[in-house]
């Protein structure tokens, strides 16, 4: 299923709009963790946005890829507006609305269809958020919107948005960082070693390192041995990022491997030596219960 994103632009808008992206700093000045940025490796190709600046919605757009790390754009560096050289540029293919509509004007409507975190505008009025970037909204916001403006009905075939299993492994790791930043962000910790320190480097050093331990693991969990599939229905078999010692926080070579959800949450900070022991007990259980294949053990 699409979905329905909401940028606040800042004076960028217009370089935006005419060149077909959207492009954000990676963290808050401070270098704190913004949820407004990190959507931006959220939104997938076919995902819809609305377009705000200068009060009103006057364009919409479809994201055509995904996020990728890219410099700041010169034609967007102002002396006090950027702080981040590097960031995410999306590539959105943007549509002058048949007609502009003001969100105040369709507020009352709006209001109680805005998310209650991470809302786009502000909490009691009809303005944007002054951190918000892009923000996403349910389809109920978009038709209100749409509905104001009698805009021509936007049709998203469901086939043009390609799902993480299309967008193979490298959108499953995207899903994985993407998972990590809003844990961190929940605990106040930041994640370390993931996010250049240095504008040169351009691309994330842990997303470099998750394809790597992918193809070294070949696409197997490093603790039941089992293949993990790229976009399940059951969201304990999805790919998941462990620390192989938890007291170490960062997320470096020699740290990391790849496990089902399912696996990881189970282990939790354990070593892996109690997970060792604790995975025996299971697959004792399941040989037992005639749930693996006669004399057959997993790893
Ligand atoms: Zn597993």
């Amino acid at each position: 299923m699409a979905e329905y994103w909401w940028v606040n632009h800042n004076t960028s808008h217009k370089h935006e709009i005419a060149g077909n992206f959207l492009w954000s700093p990676q963290r808050e000045r401070d270098g704190k963790f913004s949820q407004f940025y990190e959507n931006m490796r959220v939104a997938r190709p076919g995902d819809i946005v609305l377009s705000y600046a200068k009060q009103r919605i006057g364009y919409v757009g479809r994201v055509v890829g995904l996020a990728e790390e890219a410099p700041l754009p010169d034609e967007l560096r102002r002396p006090s507006n950027y702080w981040a050289s590097t960031g995410w540029r999306l590539p959105v293919v943007w549509e002058r609305a048949s007609r502009a509509v003001e969100p105040k004007s369709v507020y009352s409507a709006l209001q109680p269809l805005m998310p209650s975190k991470y809302s786009p505008l502000k909490r009691s009025k009809p303005e944007g958020a002054q951190k918000a970037y892009l923000a996403r909204v349910g389809r109920e916001v978009f038709d209100v919107i749409a509905t104001a403006g009698g805009w021509v009905p936007i049709v998203v075939p469901e086939a043009s948005r390609p799902s993480f299993e299309d967008l193979g492994i490298e959108g499953a790791i995207r899903q994985a960082l993407a998972r990590i930043a809003a844990s961190a962000a929940r605990s106040g910790e930041q994640r370390t070693s993931s996010y250049p320190q240095r504008s040169a480097e351009r691309s994330d050093p842990l997303e470099a390192l998750l394809r790597e331990t992918w193809a070294a693991q070949k696409g197997a969990c490093s603790l039941c041995g089992v293949a993990i599939p790229i976009s399940p229905q059951n969201p304990l078999l999805q790919l998941s990022v462990d620390r192989i010692d938890s007291d170490v926080k960062e997320y470096v070579r020699g740290n990391v491997q790849i496990t089902h959800l399912g696996c990881n949450l189970a282990k939790n900070s354990a070593p892996m030596e109690h997970w060792g022991e604790f995975f025996g007990v299971i697959t004792q259980v399941a040989a037992n219960n005639g749930m693996l294949p006669q004399g057959k053990t997993i790893l």
